[in-house]
């Protein structure tokens, strides 16, 4: 396993905001975030005077022309905050971790945010508003299906879901009538922790891989119905594994990209004393704190603090992730936002949340 520290922009930090969507605008909400360049102001609606701003390596703003309230205006949006469609998306955060790959490096790429702030939008997408995970696969068989006739590329898709720190296997056929999966998290020297048994199917274009997710996003639903959830409880892990064999030189060079769409970060409000509810919450908060904790830690390394322990081993996620987050891997944390008013809360969490990556 690479050991290498994290350089200092392993760790890259992208906010986007969504457009108002039907209940805000029903409940006729204002905007409070405006972005300038790569920072972020919110304001507290209750205080007029209380504002605070982030910066982060990008900011983006997903909307235009729709400044208005009872009152006049909403917060218009600012000269220099910059209007960011899927493709800008792509450039600024997709094309790197490509690079990276077709290097031999891995890299992971997060989406966090309450639930309905945007994180399947930009990874996945929705119609013909392709997402990160789309368009880069589209672009990876492109750069492997071109030049060098000394490199031989083999492509591996897997998806799985992570649900109460269990492991369900998007793409088998089993997990249907095995809701829970219950696939094992081993750890070998070599290889780091890996799913025992997790299907990794080998991919010959990015039409075979988008009816994959299609299928995985199936089952998914299929899981959460099952047991009674909703998906938005869950986090969704898409590995794609990139084998490139160099005949001449008797290289292979693997890399994993990690596509992740966590869980909704709102916190769990359980219904009384529900006992499951309540382990359910405490699961999915282990992922999602952990992983808050790892990339923190990574981020102190990256700027020459001492730190004595990584807590990749603390929760399910964490343990994946491991191989492709610090070292030479690259990751990219999306931090997904309303605009409105009402998500005040969720929102200042979701940049506190991404202010630790910094
Ligand atoms: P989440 O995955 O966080 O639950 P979604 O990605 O499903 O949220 O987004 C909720 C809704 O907002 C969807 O209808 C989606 O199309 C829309 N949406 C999210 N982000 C954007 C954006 N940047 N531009 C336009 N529409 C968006």
């Amino acid at each position: 396993r690479r050991e290498e520290m994290p350089g200092k922009d392993s760790v890259k930090v992208a906010v986007r905001v969504r457009p108002f969507n039907k209940r805000e605008r029903d409940a006729g909400s204002r905007c409070i975030v405006t972005m300038s360049s790569t920072s972020t102001t919110i304001q507290d609606p209750r205080n007029q005077q209380a504002r605070r701003t982030f910066t982060f390596d990008y900011a983006y703003w997903s909307h235009s022309g729709f400044a208005r309230d009872k009152d006049g205006l909403y917060v218009p949006e600012e000269p220099g905050s910059r209007y960011a469609d899927q493709g800008h998306v792509f450039q600024d955060l997709g094309q790197g971790i490509l690079e990276n790959a077709l290097q031999g490096y891995n890299a992971t790429l997060l989406a966090y945010g309450q639930t309905g702030s945007g994180k399947s939008y930009s990874m996945v997408g929705y119609g013909p508003n392709k997402g990160l995970v789309p368009t880069l696969c589209e672009r990876l068989f492109q750069a492997v299906g071109t030049d060098q006739d000394n490199r031989q590329c083999q492509i591996f898709f897997s998806m799985l879901e992570i649900y109460n720190e269990q492991v369900v296997d998007l793409l088998s056929r089993g997990s249907g009538s095995h809701p829970l999966g219950g696939l094992k998290v081993r750890e070998e020297q070599q290889r780091g922790f890996y799913v025992e048994g997790l299907r990794r199917v080998p991919c010959e274009s990015s039409a075979q891989v988008g009816q994959l997710m299609e299928q995985g996003t199936r089952t998914r639903t299929t899981a959460s119905t099952h047991m009674n959830a909703s998906s938005s409880r869950s986090h969704m892990l898409i590995i794609l594994q990139l084998k490139q064999i160099f005949s001449k030189e008797n290289i292979t060079k693997q890399s994993n990209i990690n596509l992740v769409d966590l869980a909704g970060s709102e916190r769990q409000r359980s219904p009384g004393a529900e006992a499951d509810r309540l382990k359910e919450g405490t699961a999915i908060n282990l992922s999602l704190t952990t992983l808050g904790n790892v990339i923190s830690s990574l981020a102190d390394v990256a700027v020459g603090k001492r730190v004595v322990h990584i807590p990749y081993r603390d929760s399910i996620l964490t343990k994946l992730l491991q191989s492709a987050l610090g070292g030479n891997s690259r990751t990219v944390m999306i931090a997904a936002l309303s605009p409105a008013d009402i998500c005040y809360e969720e929102s200042m969490s979701t940049l506190r949340y991404a202010e630790r990556a910094k």
